[in-house]
């Protein structure tokens, strides 16, 4: 039997990517969309729409909207205890459909996207917690985490996947702002790829 992975899917490029990464890995994929406030909800939503009817996906989707009575997300896009909270539901997904991976698009911190909450003792502190909080074994799985930006961008290049489709802006308007710390991230790694894919497309 294939393995299940629940995917933290946000349409933005990163979790997009992995999504196909892990069809590709021949695992049976759950994406999972988080209402949780965010400014950039609809796009962010039309966006993994858009992803998942392209990779044939069936999407889940939980709206716990209020949260954000709390706190709101900095200008970088920060929303403190973001990715702990997403994985929580992620393994309360998981533990309904008996899924043994649970899986979330952390990648290697950028000098513009460096959170406190993907560094590694952070995630092992996760996997602790989420052991101790279901009877079943789910399995945090990261494969894109000693990735860079610009390695996911070749890997989804030679792949032909459609990352037009995807949205990574922090300001929630229809055309990304290419200022705030999502865009930035996302032109640097076209500025590099740009310079970069014939040659690395050759080594590979
Ligand atoms: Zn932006």
């Amino acid at each position: 039997m294939k393995s299940k992975v629940v995917v933290l899917a946000s349409g933005g490029f990163d979790s997009s990517v992995m999504l196909y990464f892990l069809i590709k890995k021949e695992l049976t994929v759950y994406p999972l969309f988080v209402n949780y406030g965010q400014p950039y909800y609809a796009q962010e939503k039309q966006a993994i729409q858009k992803i998942c009817k392209y990779l044939r996906l069936n999407l889940e989707e939980v709206e716990v909207s209020n949260i954000s009575q709390l706190n709101l997300s900095d200008k970088n896009g920060f929303f403190p205890c973001r990715n702990a909270y997403l994985l929580l539901l992620g393994t309360i997904y998981a533990s309904k459909i008996r899924a043994n991976l649970l899986s979330m698009g952390i990648i290697k911190p950028t000098a513009t996207e460096a959170y406190p909450d993907t560094s590694k003792s952070f995630l092992q502190d996760m996997q602790k917690v989420i052991d101790n909080s279901v009877k079943s074994k789910i399995k945090l799985f990261l494969p894109f985490i000693n990735l860079s930006k610009n390695e996911i961008l070749v890997f989804a290049y030679k792949n032909k996947f459609p990352f037009e489709l995807t949205y990574s802006c922090y300001k929630g308007k229809a055309k990304p702002c290419g200022k705030c710390a999502g865009c930035r991230g996302r032109l640097d790694a076209f500025k590099l790829l740009k310079i970069q894919t014939l040659e690395q497309l050759k080594k590979s």
